[in-house]
């Protein structure tokens, strides 16, 4: 049996926090303001309210100014790009997100990334912000790869040379996560929807990596035994949703479900890695908050850029 290792993303955030809220100190003596994050947030999704607010409560935390713009359901798509304008000329805003998704599905998302200052492109979605990524030649790179790698290397996991499978190609976790793994010198292969015998893919990972939104996909039979699993999925499911064995009211998941009838889950199924893998991330507490806190890392970074003033 192995001994499973918890990559802590809770623990290590609070620790790059630390640190951001450092170079904000350092930011804020040397230019007598905060570095100052803005998101324009359009609708009324529950879930993007949810995820605004940890921004928020993060940025609070480590010194930096939040700035809210809040637009209607009923907003038109040129607001939105009016709201992007105005914060993209101001000269206080170092960092500029749009909370995805838009409000209605034919509103043109690439149309909003596009149009977000690359000089303040936080989320690192930008196109030219990506072609960087992929040359070899940004050091800004999408929050929730870069948390991914950060934590990785927090723990000193070994990348160089091991095989890594990423199940899951969306432009903000499969894919820059293959140019980071890639920089790493590890050998990569992107999954999907239409890959065959994936499992028998999955199993000869070094570093498994599931970004489905399927709760519970990776199961045993996914992974290579001694293998990392990295979990990037975040699932809101109910008792009727999930495998007979994750009710036992003993277990995390199994106590949620029974008190609240709902719980948050990975793509991973977590008792198929205890004992298997030799390191795996939980969810919540792993890629979810090392997302939130390498957007406050690239905010400070980008704010010092901007001002052309160094860290030391
Ligand atoms: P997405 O819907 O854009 O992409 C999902 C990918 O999974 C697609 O490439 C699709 O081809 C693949 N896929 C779907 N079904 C599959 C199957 N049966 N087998 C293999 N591949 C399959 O999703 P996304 O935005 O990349 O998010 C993925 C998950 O990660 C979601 O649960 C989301 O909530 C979570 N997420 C978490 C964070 C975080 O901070 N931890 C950040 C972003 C996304």
């Amino acid at each position: 049996m192995t001994d499973t290792g918890i990559l802590d993303g809770k623990n290590t955030a609070a620790k790059v926090l630390e640190s951001v809220a450092k170079s904000a100190q350092v930011f804020l003596d040397k230019t007598g303001r905060m570095p100052k994050l803005a998101v324009v947030h359009a609708g009324s999704n529950p879930a993007s309210a949810v995820y605004v607010r940890n921004k928020q409560k993060a940025c609070d935390k480590a010194g930096i100014e939040f700035q809210m713009v809040s637009l209607p359901d009923t907003v038109d798509f040129i607001s939105i790009l009016d709201a992007i304008d105005t914060l993209n000329h101001s000269d206080e805003c170092d960092g500029l997100i749009v909370q995805l998704p838009l409000p209605s599905p034919d509103m043109d998302e690439n149309q909003v990334i596009s149009r977000i200052s690359v000089q303040k492109d936080v989320d690192g979605f930008h196109p030219e912000t990506i072609g960087k990524l992929w040359s070899g030649s940004g050091d800004i790179a999408p929050c929730t790869p870069a948390g991914v790698i950060e934590l990785l290397h927090r723990y000193s996991i070994p990348l160089k040379g091991k095989s890594a499978v990423i199940i899951g190609r969306s432009n903000i976790v499969g894919k820059p996560l293959a140019a980071m793994l890639l920089r790493e010198h590890a050998t990569v292969t992107i999954a999907h929807s239409r890959t065959e015998n994936l499992p028998d893919l999955c199993r000869s990972a070094d570093i498994l990596v599931a970004a489905v939104g399927r709760p519970g996909l990776v199961t045993r039979d996914y992974i290579k035994k001694d293998s990392v699993v990295i979990d990037v999925g975040i699932n809101r499911v109910t008792s009727d949703e999930v495998p007979a064995h994750w009710l036992n009211p003993d277990t995390s998941i199994g106590a949620k479900l029974k008190k609240k009838g709902a719980a948050l889950v990975g793509d991973v199924d977590p008792f198929a890695v205890q004992g298997h893998a030799k390191w795996f991330t939980p969810v919540p507490g792993g890629i979810g908050p090392m997302t939130v806190a390498m957007l406050l890392s690239n905010t400070v970074k980008m704010a010092f850029r901007r001002m052309e003033i160094s860290h030391a």
